[in-house]
């Protein structure tokens, strides 16, 4: 029967104006507005119309029924899609997470800037602060020993920003085993072509050789390139040129050398008890002309992309009209400025930097932590899964060190009943239906839950009585 066919039931619902006009309806226009209250309760009553069209001997739905249904609506319109989780997937770095937080500082700073104006390009005290870049670029020489420093949108603006500058319509030569992809949508010979350059692949997938760069160079050679190959290693019958005699190579045939470090750490990791990861001093020391690296890797601030090198080819790569276009904005630039401002006391790094004060967190303080939470979390999954605590092997992630593992404990929840998978993905389902999102990762049957990155005990705790527990499998 089509909806516009009259029947008794339909004539038994509430009209808009008799629900709008009652007790709870003000209410919802109180809070809600009028504008949204109307637009979801003609939704909800055109669907109900449909609903008895279609089932004509059904009753009519209540005004209270219908008016809650709006506002559940209108709820679920206004809440925020992008919202805080709890990292316990065991990755430090996870990019589908958002990868590093903010330190304290950055966060007062990004606020700051946020809420009030700021000398972003204006020089206040005629220190020649006209250029955005400027409020890092000192940090970031120091830092680096670089003669100058610009700052993009990420890492991929700035390979792409230095490719196009200094290398566009001509060849940049790299080795074979280092045409990466990293995380599927950046992609060494993609960003390439995308710069307007010819890719010159040499070598082979495990072994490149000095002759190999040499040979390859000539008239439309535009730049020698580096990638550090971050998220995997090649093992075995391997040889790669060291970066000096790149570096060495480049100079001699006056081409630039650009070093794509990926995660470019500002420090020394060894010195934290981790495994060593390049430092852009360390590339810049080595010979190269550029060094790029991500602002929210390992260096631990936000998005951001770091293009560090030669004061000429800097000055080239600002002039790029691309750079408009991949500039950072005054919150980025303002939290960057103080990050980099925490290296200055590499001694509180990690209690001030929370990536580093996560990584370098250890396993039998996690484990005590994994301890602590043990009674709330087999409280919470009651009789319808087993808790222990487990020994877990922490990512730091974001293509760092990808084959270190940092010792690491958590907490593993059996489900109970039979269908094991079927139940842990319920499990695992039930966890990200919290209010804030338990994020885990499931191994052999059982949840996982990684305790490295938890720092926020009480509010774990607090939400898990919420636990919508799925019914136990048969
Ligand atoms: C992560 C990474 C990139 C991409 O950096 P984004 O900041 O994510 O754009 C490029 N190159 C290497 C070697 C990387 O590790």
């Amino acid at each position: 029967m089509p909806a516009t066919m009259p029947s008794a039931n339909r004539a038994a619902l509430p009209s808009l104006d008799r629900l709008l006009n009652s007790a709870a309806g003000a209410r919802l226009v109180e809070r809600h507005g009028h504008a949204l209250v109307v637009e979801h309760l003609r939704a909800v009553l055109d669907a109900q119309r449909r609903l008895l069209a279609a089932a004509p001997e059904s009753e009519a739905a209540a005004a209270s029924s219908l008016l809650a249904e709006c506002g559940t609506g209108i709820e679920a319109l206004l809440r925020p899609s992008l919202r805080p989780v709890f990292n316990c997937s065991g990755t430090v770095l996870h990019t589908n997470l958002g990868r590093a937080l903010y330190p304290q500082a950055a966060i007062d700073a990004a606020l700051g800037a946020m809420a009030r104006p700021v000398n972003l390009e204006y020089d206040i005290d005629g220190a020649a602060r006209g250029e955005r870049d400027s409020h890092v670029e000192a940090w970031l020489k120091r830092l680096t020993g670089a003669e100058a420093a610009v700052v993009v949108n990420n890492n991929a603006a700035a390979v792409y920003l230095a490719l196009n500058t200094l290398a566009r319509r001509r060849e940049v030569v790299v080795s074979r085993g280092e045409l990466v992809e990293i995380g599927g949508s950046f992609r060494i010979p993609d960003i390439m072509a995308s710069a307007g350059c010819k890719l010159r692949e040499v070598g082979t997938t495990n072994r490149t050789h000095a002759r190999d760069f040499e040979g390859a160079i000539g008239k439309s050679t535009g730049a020698l390139m580096k990638v550090h190959t971050s998220n995997y290693t090649i093992q075995g019958f391997t040889a790669m040129v060291a970066e000096s005699e790149l570096a060495a190579i480049a100079a001699r045939h006056g081409v630039p050398l650009i070093n794509d470090l990926g995660c470019g750490m500002l420090l020394n990791l060894e010195d934290y008890g981790l495994p060593h990861e390049p430092t852009a001093r360390e590339a810049i020391a080595a010979g190269a002309d550029i060094v790029t690296f991500s602002g929210d890797k390992l260096l631990g601030g936000p998005q951001c992309g770091l293009i560090v090198g030669r004061r000429d080819l800097i000055a080239r790569i600002r002039k790029n009209p691309m750079k408009r276009a991949l500039r950072l904005d005054k919150v980025r630039l303002a939290a960057l400025a103080a990050v980099l401002r925490l290296y200055a006391r590499p001694d509180q790094l990690t209690t001030t930097l929370p990536t580093l004060r996560l990584l370098t967190r250890t396993a039998s303080e996690i484990a005590a932590l994994a301890a602590r939470m043990l009674p709330p979390l087999s409280a919470a999954v009651a009789d319808r899964a087993s808790a222990r605590v487990v020994e877990c092997a922490s990512q730091i992630g974001s293509g760092a060190l990808p084959v270190a593992s940092l010792p690491s404990a958590g907490i593993a929840l059996l489900p109970a009943g039979k269908r094991k998978s079927a139940a842990a993905d319920a499990l695992a389902a039930a966890f990200r239906g919290l209010p804030i999102p338990v994020i885990g990762h499931i191994r052999e049957g059982e949840l996982i839950l990684d305790l490295r990155c938890l720092e926020d005990e009480a509010g774990f705790v607090g939400q898990l009585e919420q636990l919508g527990m799925p019914a136990t499998a048969p």
